[in-house]
């Protein structure tokens, strides 16, 4: 078998580029490769952030593009092939071609640790490949293993063989309680989340003992390891320890992030840009087309170029028909509104409020 790579994707997003800098900082040992998928259509911020991060890490993250021998924007390209139609929630052929398939072209066959920059305050599970030799795990999590892991780890069919694996692992003064939970098989009355949940209480060193030693015994790319750092780390990292590193790291805070005051009809308010991707990308809310078309307007013109032969980027209204002063003034002051009743919140991000939304979209642009 050949040598297991290590890779971590960018996504120009702040999570990723925070994991970047906590595992490259935290377990230099581990060989890592980094990468960004290209789309051709990002936001200046977001290669300027990629720029930061190959000064930090002193390496070259390798920028895959779907189409690269085209002569065009990898997304253009893609676009005339699908006649136009532009992508939407419904029918995501962007991240597939734009990401996924770049991505699995760069891995090929190789034995494949991809580490994903989910956080531990985070319910998502993120992008999991469905190749074989492709293994995520989430080292900002209670939990690093994916549920592919850790559905095959706990079935009842594996109690004994873990029990029996337990015996040399050392859960310490919980030993005995870990025994029972590993003994108890999952049903109604005890689901498997809940079984995970009370390993990882008992012990999360000890519990990502065991799971190495299982995976020893399975084809994922990890069990051809000998060893693997992150078995010790018990740390959950969440989305005030991510801003924290990118600005102690000197890597810094993508700019759209930062909120800009804006008033109407006599009221001020704040907006931002809440996640990278593509700046037309489908998946951001009014007021962040508003802030496109007010921060960036070269850029909403572009937007609105795309939208003809009746495809538009939302599902309600065109561009054209949401920057009329009148539905713009609508969308602000809605938007002041929900900023009120979420004013509790006290943080210099807006996307601290904007938590719900965040975790909304294609995690493989947003991470
Ligand atoms: S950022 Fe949005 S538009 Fe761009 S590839 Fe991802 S989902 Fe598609």
């Amino acid at each position: 078998m050949s040598k297991v790579r290590h890779v971590l994707g960018i996504s120009g997003g702040k999570d990723s580029a925070a994991l970047a800098v906590y595992v490259k900082t935290k377990y230099p040992s581990i060989d890592l490769e980094f990468y960004s998928c290209d789309t051709g259509k990002e936001l200046d911020e977001t290669y300027k952030l990629i720029q930061n991060l190959e000064v930090y890490l002193g390496l070259k993250i390798n920028l895959l593009q779907g189409a690269k021998k085209s002569s065009e924007d990898p997304f253009d390209h893609f676009l005339k092939m699908y006649g136009g139609f532009l992508p939407s929630s419904q029918a995501r052929w962007c991240t597939k071609k734009l990401k996924l398939e770049p991505f699995e072209n760069y891995v090929g066959t190789d034995p494949v640790i991809s580490y994903v920059g989910i956080r531990g305050d985070e319910e998502r599970e993120g992008y999991i490949s469905t190749r074989k030799n492709i293994q995520s795990i989430f080292p900002f999590r209670k939990n690093i293993w994916s549920q592919d892991v850790v559905t095959k780890l706990l079935s009842n069919q594996n109690l004994e063989q873990l029990s029996e694996m337990s015996k040399n692992i050392g859960f310490d003064k919980n030993k005995d309680k870990a025994l029972q939970i590993i003994s108890r098989k999952v049903d109604n009355t005890f689901t498997l989340d809940q079984k995970l949940n009370s390993l990882l209480d008992a012990d999360v060193k000890a519990f990502n003992h065991l799971v190495f030693a299982f995976l020893k015994t399975t084809d994922y790319p990890l069990g051809t390891e000998a060893s693997f750092p992150l078995l010790d780390n018990d740390e959950v990292l969440v989305r005030s320890d991510i801003f924290r590193i990118l600005e102690e790291s000197g890597v810094g805070v993508p700019a759209y992030y930062n909120k800009i005051d804006f008033e109407v009809n006599g009221k001020v308010g704040q907006y931002a840009r809440s996640r990278s991707g593509c700046f037309f990308c489908f998946f951001q809310q009014k007021i962040e087309w508003v802030w496109l078309y007010e921060q960036h307007p070269e850029l909403y013109k572009k937007a609105m170029d795309y939208e003809k032969d009746g495809y538009t980027w939302g599902q309600t209204e065109s561009l054209e028909e949401l920057i009329r002063p009148a539905r713009m003034s609508a969308i602000k002051e809605e938007y002041i509104k929900r900023m009120e009743r979420r004013s509790k919140i006290k943080s210099p991000y807006l996307i601290d409020i904007l938590s719900d939304e965040e975790e909304e979209g294609c995690a493989a642009c947003f991470i």
